[in-house]
């Protein structure tokens, strides 16, 4: 079989070079190792943090490029790969602009969502972009083919919300439009399920990956399903091609253009996490990636002479709680947003000691956990609050005003005592520590101050914090019965990956493009070497490097 471009991985990243690459008149064939397209994009929120871009500017969000560069200047703290962030401010905006205009993959700004950090250039809106939600009925049988997402963000068993429709969900008896949108909603649920497994109103990461399948579907980019990549072709010093398995069969494709790498990195390797990142608790930690993510594109491009660039401790983390799902398989709810910045909840490690602001990123939160577990066990660490915040603001994968506790209880996701001493005996933290720790806090809470980690002195605090309470992220923990949750590190993606050029062209140690050869996604290194900028921080980077390759490849 012969084409212009092999992809391989119908993820965000492979998706996006597949349909760009086509686009531009080539000749593509994407294959898949699983048999559906989405990978850990269609699990993802699917925020995109795309600085300076066309969508947020036309909403009235002000935001500039130059204000991106020097944010991230202050940020990444090194001059390393800075000529690939700045490919990516002079195309990520295009890159979109692009997909709008000629496929059907479209975008809405997501409105205010602040960067992680505070520092000279950081936005506190207009960067994050949001796929436009997505009826999947028009994909027909071919809806079967897109990943659904994990079954902690969808409702009664199956019902997409977006962070849009929150407010209207949880506040449903608060005002007749509340109550007559979540009614819509539910009723087009209820529909849904007469004819599909699960609901056809797509958002978030489901979205982005719906409309790209569905792009690809309408210009007939072929799909080979089930069929992993295994070989690179190289015919005279370039890549000229890959072996593809499919069932028993093994089919060889030579790719006048080269091939994109887009196998979603290795969060599923325990080899690869061992070997790549640097901290044993990091290697050791969960993985949210897709399970099929298992380093495929590194070690065949490794296997042709490509260079590896570090991305810090190799991951980029959330804290994630456990859950019991509907089959009794356990599952992982990652806390981003809705929890840790509210009033009234801390983190503790194993002596009952705080070690973070909670309210910081579900990066820097992670981070801080490793470090802190140097000293005192703090893996896992425990979320603890009081019965009373639980019901106002839910608790990971327990929503706000869930009326009973116990079923968590029994799964043993969550522990609620009487007192300070029995949660601390049960969940076999020191208790002479805790009891300290909250009474300091409460202290300082009670007028509003948090001198030790500073919760609530930050812009991103504030924002996922509740404008409504006394004081957004600061409450004393006092009246029983107190809650503790734990939560445990885990990745959502994977920031060590392949030496690129501006082009997304896998570098070989020299620093020299292996021609023929690209890399987008997880399979190439992070640009922001291991930092999190803010929301969308894999996928803004994933389309616009798949953008580049593609580009590249046709030109
Ligand atoms: C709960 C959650 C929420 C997240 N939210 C966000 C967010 O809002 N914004 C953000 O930027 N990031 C988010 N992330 C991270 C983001 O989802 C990933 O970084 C991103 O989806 C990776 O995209 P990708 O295209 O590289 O890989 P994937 O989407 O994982 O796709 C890789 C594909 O490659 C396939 N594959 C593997 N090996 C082979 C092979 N040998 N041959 C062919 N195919 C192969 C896999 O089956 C898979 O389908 C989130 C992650 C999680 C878990």
């Amino acid at each position: 079989m012969q084409v212009d471009l092999v992809v391989a991985g119908a993820g965000a990243g492979g998706m996006a070079a597949a349909l760009i690459g086509s686009l531009e008149g080539l000749e593509v064939l994407l294959c898949e190792k699983s048999g559906q397209v989405g990978g850990t994009s269609a699990t993802s929120a699917g925020t995109l943090w795309i600085p300076g871009n066309t969508q947020s500017r036309r909403a009235g969000f002000d935001d500039s490029v130059d204000k991106a560069r020097l944010y991230l200047e202050r940020l990444v703290e090194s001059a390393e790969r800075r000529e690939l962030r700045e490919a990516f401010l002079a195309s990520a905006p295009a890159a979109i602009d692009y997909l709008e205009s000629k496929s059907e993959v479209e975008f809405v700004p997501a409105g205010r969502h602040p960067d992680y950090r505070e520092l000279p250039g950081a936005a506190e809106a207009g960067r994050g972009l949001v796929a436009k939600e997505f009826d999947a009925r028009v994909l027909g049988g071919d809806f079967a083919r897109v990943r659904a997402p994990i079954e902690e963000f969808m409702l009664l068993g199956g019902m997409m919300v977006g962070k849009p429709d929150l407010p209207a969900l949880l506040g449903r008896y608060r005002s007749p439009a509340n109550f007559a949108r979540s009614a819509k909603l539910v009723l087009r649920y209820a529909a849904d399920r007469l004819k599909y497994p699960r609901g056809t109103r797509l958002t978030m990461g489901n979205a982005l990956v719906g409309r790209l399948f569905y792009s690809l579907r309408r210009r007939g980019v072929p799909i080979l399903f089930d069929a992993p990549i295994e070989a690179l072709l190289r015919e005279e010093g370039r890549i000229a091609g890959a072996v593809v398995r499919q069932g028993t069969e093994t089919i060889t494709v030579h790719a006048r253009k080269g091939v994109v790498l887009a196998t979603g990195g290795y969060g599923q390797n325990p080899a690869l996490r061992a070997a790549l990142m640097p901290d044993p608790a990091a290697a050791q930690a969960r993985s949210m990636a897709h399970a099929g993510n298992t380093g495929d594109g590194l070690s065949l491009a490794r296997g042709v002479g490509a260079a590896l660039v570090s991305g810090r401790s190799g991951g980029l983390w959330t804290p994630a709680s456990i859950t019991r799902r509907a089959d009794g398989s356990q599952g992982l709810y990652p806390h981003f947003l809705l929890d840790r910045a509210k009033p009234g909840l801390i983190a503790v490690n194993a002596a009952g000691r705080r070690f973070v602001n909670e309210g910081c990123s579900y990066h820097d939160f992670v981070e801080a956990m490793f470090e802190a577990h140097k000293q005192v066990p703090a893996i896992p660490a425990w979320l603890i609050c009081t019965e009373a915040f639980v019901r106002a603001y839910g608790l990971g994968a327990i929503y706000p005003g869930t009326r009973s506790l116990e079923r968590f209880e029994r799964e043993g996701t969550l522990v609620r005592a009487g007192s300070l001493e029995e949660l601390a005996r049960r969940i076999e933290v020191d208790g002479a520590g805790l009891a300290a720790t909250l009474k300091r806090y409460n202290q300082h809470a009670a007028r509003g101050e948090d001198p030790d980690f500073h919760k609530g002195a930050t812009v991103l605090n504030r924002f996922n914090g509740d404008p409504s309470a006394p004081h957004p992220c600061l409450a004393p923990i006092e009246r029983p019965p107190f809650v503790a949750q734990a939560v445990w590190p885990a990745d959502i993606s994977v920031s060590t990956g392949l030496a690129t050029d501006a082009d997304a062209r896998v570098l070989d140690g020299a620093g020299a493009p292996i021609a023929g050869l690209y890399a987008c996604g997880n399979d190439m290194a992070s640009i922001f070497m291991g930092t999190y900028p803010g929301p969308g921080t894999t996928l803004g980077p994933a389309l616009a490097f798949g953008y580049r390759a593609a580009m590249h490849a046709a030109r």
